[in-house]
């Protein structure tokens, strides 16, 4: 019996009796024979709370200090977890992210972990002890000020500790069972996935699936650490994510066993904007240019479309999408290089949503995007801006129609269970 380590969401530990529930079963772990190290995040909606509180005394709150107060939301979880095992009649000890190890760049509000050193995490387990540790939280190697790893960080926190303690594996306890074939708040006939491999969920992540962060899925792929999504409300197995299948998904057809279909799911975000730059000239470096302004202002975009030219004309239209937060920043780094772009005017359209189709083996099969297209159509969709990768099939399209779409592509691929709903337990899907 190895390592676990075992990762509890702010809904999981929402008050006191989700503390105690949350201590049984890591000590359930503990009696099956496992060392266990437990990463836990700010009871419930404690975050959200403290940023409210610090906007309330100060506009734009310094990072430092924002830093500062975040992790206290970690602390006060992972103290009550400890005083909640220990009342079950075990040891454990808790600490805090730098306690831990967990080594950070500095850029406060969302530092990038660059090492883990877990010489405490290691002893205090090795005595005996169940450890605990606040998640989402490090330690500038440069500044040694406190530092975040950004929302939702506490995953990776958790990633990142297995890495270093070449746990057997991460778990992931959650509000839901697992990950399922869309959001199981939008689709009711949501299946659980028993088994998804890095790749389809790192593309779930980057096409707005809640479940797991991008950057935590990354992590795992790169130290080939096995995740197990699961509820903490319920016992069931929930989701494996691995370089390999641990659960093979096959069905029957006929008399032979075949490889269930290669869509793992479908993705929907309403988080992004569309910016169109309108009336651009039609010649080599405008792109360029417009690209240059918007990754100057440290922008990160989505997807690319440049429309033919009118002959005409001679202009052309290039639209783009970026996170509704990056819009303001966007514009403004345009309109201050209009002069030397060359462009009439710039729309900007914050009321759109993607819808994504996940799976392997896309490219080698059209018939998958002519489905996908097919059943947006026969919802009444009207779809603004295609993209596609190896395995993955996105559009944009109005933000009320998303979860419309959602449901239609569901259906359209066989994705829709015939038993039970998806189980939400709670919380937001963070
Ligand atoms: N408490 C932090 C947040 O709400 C970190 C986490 O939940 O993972 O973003
Ligand atoms: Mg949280």
């Amino acid at each position: 019996m190895g390592l676990v380590v075992q990762k509890y969401g702010g809904s999981s530990v929402a008050d006191a009796e989700g503390i105690k529930r949350v201590a049984k079963r890591i000590v359930e772990a503990k009696k099956n024979g496992h060392q266990v190290v437990a990463v836990v995040s700010a009871m419930g909606d404690t975050t959200d709370e403290l940023i409210d509180l610090a906007e309330q005394v100060s506009p734009m709150p310094a990072g430092r200090e924002l830093d500062m107060l975040l992790t206290a939301g970690e602390r006060i979880s992972m103290a009550l977890l400890a005083m909640a095992i220990k009342n079950l009649g075990h040891s454990a000890q808790s600490f805090t992210g730098s306690q831990a190890g967990v080594i950070t760049d500095s850029v406060h509000n969302k530092a990038r972990i660059i090492d883990v050193t877990p010489g405490r995490i290691r002893t205090s387990v090795d005595e005996g002890n169940i450890a605990i540790v606040a998640g989402f939280q490090g330690v500038s190697q440069d500044s040694k000020d406190i530092t975040t790893l950004g929302r939702g960080g506490s995953d990776t926190t958790a990633v990142a500790l297995a890495a270093a303690l070449d746990a057997e594996v991460c778990e992931i306890y959650t509000d839901v069972d697992g990950v399922f074939t869309a959001d199981p708040r939008v689709v009711k006939k949501a299946k659980k996935i028993d088994w998804i491999a890095f790749e389809d969920m790192l593309e779930l992540a980057a096409s707005g699936s809640k479940v797991l962060l991008h950057r935590c899925v990354e992590y795992a792929r790169r130290y080939n650490i096995p995740i197990h999504v699961r509820s903490s409300f319920s016992g069931l197995q929930g989701t494996w994510v691995s370089s390999e299948p641990l659960v093979r998904k096959t069905q029957q057809q006929g008399d032979k066993q075949v490889e269930q279909a290669i869509i793992s799911g479908v993705a929907h975000d309403t988080s992004e904007a569309k910016v169109t730059v309108v009336g651009v000239p039609d010649k080599p470096g405008e792109a360029a240019a417009i690209f240059r302004a918007i990754s100057d202002a440290e922008i990160n975009i989505d997807m690319i479309v440049q429309n033919v030219s009118a002959a005409s004309t001679g202009l052309t239209d290039i639209s783009f999408t970026l996170p509704k937060s990056e819009g303001r920043k966007a514009i403004d780094a345009l309109e201050k290089n209009k002069a030397g772009i060359g462009f009439d005017s710039l729309r900007y359209d914050d009321q759109i949503g993607k819808i994504s189709l996940v799976g392997a083996g896309m490219k080698t099969n059209p018939g998958v995007t002519a489905d996908f297209f097919k059943a947006l159509s026969d919802a009444g969709v009207n779809i603004e801006l295609i993209s596609t990768s190896e395995i993955r099939i996105s559009v944009v399209t109005r933000a009320d129609d998303v979860n419309e779409a959602v449901r239609a592509v569901h259906s359209a691929f066989g994705l829709d269970s015939d038993s039970d709903e998806a189980v939400v337990y709670g919380g937001t899907g963070r």
